[in-house]
């Protein structure tokens, strides 16, 4: 059988929005929001800052405090499912520590997020297709910290170092990384469970710990056409990026120091390869950072992509929105 992969190229990207409450905190300190939502429906979020005039920005949609996960991920599922049609997706949330790129992407117990719905969308749209298509889906967990690949299903959690290499299909992969096969929603729990356990192993802060490494689960499905006995191997990255904050300077030496500068360094490698897929350039910077060159497949070509900015609705909070969302405007 001939195995069709899905390699990267030139882009298809969508960018969503999302803005949190604002939080208890936020309210009883008295800070009030500087985020406009008029005309959210259409797209557009408005920036109020009390020194300066309105600034506006354009999405693909705007999510208001009050859209759900269900609102959220009615927008991402057709993105998602096209992993299963032999595309290679790649979703990720940007933003500052408290913005709720985990609770989009994670979500809560009673609160599920992107990930967790995307596998049940994946098991059932398979299921509803199981007449004319085989899928294989197994999925990896790993984190990025400090410019390394940890891999959070390797049992125990070796120091094992992880490199990525290019087969000669031109298809990237981390030899050594666990791929556990799942057949069902709740084996792929088991299986994030564990790895979110791994992630806290050697950490004394986890929170810390995680907003500070990018986490990144890989959903890797082989589809066998029984019609015409063609066979596609696409990927799913689903990535909870590192806060995108700039820290305080005289909080930052030493390991803080480096780890500050690492996650510098790679998110604007992804501001840099996004924004040269979007402006169709010939030389996209992939291998800049251990992230772009893992998503190397799932960023640009016929793969599609969709980022969530995460913001913060608080006066308080401005400056490092008014950063994310022009992070977002480098990409469209
Ligand atoms: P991050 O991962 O960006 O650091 P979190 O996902 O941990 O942020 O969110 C910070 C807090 O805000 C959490 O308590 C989370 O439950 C809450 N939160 C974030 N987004 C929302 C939202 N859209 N609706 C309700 N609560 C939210
Ligand atoms: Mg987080």
């Amino acid at each position: 059988n001939k195995m069709v992969y899905a390699v990267g190229g030139l882009g298809n990207i969508r960018v969503f929005c999302r803005c949190r409450p604002l939080n208890k905190e936020e309210v009883s300190a008295g800070f009030s929001t500087v985020i406009d939502f008029d005309a959210a429906k259409d797209g557009y979020l408005g920036v109020l800052p009390s020194t300066s005039s309105k600034k506006s920005f354009k999405f693909d949609r705007v999510f208001t405090p009050k859209d759900d996960q269900v609102a959220v991920f009615e927008d991402a599922s057709p993105v998602v499912i096209s992993v299963l049609d032999g595309y290679n997706v790649c979703i990720f949330a940007y933003g500052q520590t408290g913005t709720g790129k985990t609770f989009t992407m994670e979500g809560t117990a009673q609160n599920r997020g992107v990930n967790y719905r995307t596998i049940e969308e994946l098991f059932k749209v398979a299921k509803e297709r199981s007449d004319t298509v085989t899928y294989n889906i197994s999925v990896s967990v790993l984190e990025v910290y400090n410019e390394q690949i940890r891999d959070l299903l390797a049992a125990p959690p070796t120091s094992k170092k992880l490199e990525i290499r290019q087969a000669s299909e031109g298809v990237h992969h981390v030899p050594g990384l666990v791929e556990a096969k799942v057949g069902n929603v709740k084996e792929v729990w088991d299986v994030l469970q564990a790895g979110s356990n791994a992630r806290a192993v050697g950490s004394n802060n986890v929170n810390e710990h995680s907003s500070r490494s990018h986490c990144m689960l890989c959903i890797t499905v082989i589809a066998k056409n029984m019609i015409n006995g063609e066979c596609t191997k696409s990927k799913l990255w689903l990535v909870d990026l590192a806060g995108s904050e700039r820290l305080a300077k005289t909080d930052v030496q030493g390991d803080r120091l480096k780890e500050a500068q690492n996650i510098n360094r790679s998110l604007s490698a992804l501001g840099d390869v996004v924004s040269a897929l979007a402006n169709k350039s010939s030389h996209v910077p992939f291998r800049n950072s251990k992230l772009t060159h893992l998503l190397q497949d799932s960023l640009g070509g016929d793969s599609k992509m969709l980022m969530f900015v995460q913001i913060s609705p608080s006066e308080n909070d401005f400056g490092e929105t008014l950063s994310s969302l022009n992070f977002a405007t480098r990409v469209r």
